[in-house]
């Protein structure tokens, strides 16, 4: 990790913290982001390793923000002074410089209060049904998927679809890694119910769901 300089902290998911750096050898700005991953005695474990890989073949599409590299980090373990340090895995993520919440709200709470341009919510929506396809065409389903999941580079106002869940448990937790509440509005019922047979429909229903956010005012 000393390859990078982390300069800020962007934002906190559900699994973890978000931080802005820079890869000091090229200049180049990152999103860092540490996972529940952990490195076991014999290396990254095979489920990881699926995960990851998983996730970075799906990061080829340009409506899905682009896995860079993969580090680990030896962090030695809180008051244990005797347990060999446990290494940490985060993700090595492009940068993009706001999510579809903070520039909603940017329309919303301005001095001139507004819903987004039709124009504007028209090409968002169609680029979040191409990444939306592009991950169910790979059998992987999001099931969390929200505004401040979606990423846009603005100048160039492309969305990209983040936070594709490394551990697909069944259940999709209801708290951050921190004991926050997480946003519930956009998850469908059946995920809400704990339903073990739910398919593609859910990340569907909250493609309608962000729809609707993005008329409201
Ligand atoms: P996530 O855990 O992916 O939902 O990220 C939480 C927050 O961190 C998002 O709402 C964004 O504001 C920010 N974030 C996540 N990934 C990136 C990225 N690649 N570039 C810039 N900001 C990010």
């Amino acid at each position: 990790m000393e390859k990078y300089e982390k300069l800020e902290k962007v934002g906190e998911g559900t699994y973890g913290k978000v931080y802005k750096a820079k890869e000091i050898s090229t200049g180049q700005i990152v999103a860092l982001k540490k996972t529940r991953l952990e490195m076991d005695e014999e290396g990254v474990p095979p489920t990881a390793l699926r995960e990851i890989s998983l996730l970075q073949m799906l990061s080829q599409s340009l409506y899905i923000v682009r896995l860079l590299n993969v580090e680990h980090v030896d962090k030695p373990p809180k008051n244990a002074t005797h347990t060999p340090p446990k290494p940490l895995i985060y993700l090595v993520f492009e940068y993009l410089d706001t999510d579809l919440k903070k520039f909603i709200d940017t329309f919303r709470k301005g001095v001139n209060p507004r819903p987004l341009p039709n124009s504007l919510v028209q090409s968002f929506l169609f680029q979040l049904c191409k990444g939306v396809a592009h991950c169910h065409s790979h059998g992987v389903l999001h099931r969390d998927l929200k505004p401040q999941n979606l990423l846009l580079d603005q100048q160039k106002g492309i969305l990209k679809i983040a936070d594709l869940g490394l551990g697909r448990a069944f259940t999709v937790p209801l708290k951050s890694y921190t004991h926050e509440i997480v946003t519930l509005w956009y998850r469908a019922p059946e995920v809400l119910l704990g339903s073990t047979t739910y398919s593609t429909g859910v990340d569907i229903w909250s493609v309608g769901c962000i729809f609707g956010e993005c008329h409201r005012l």
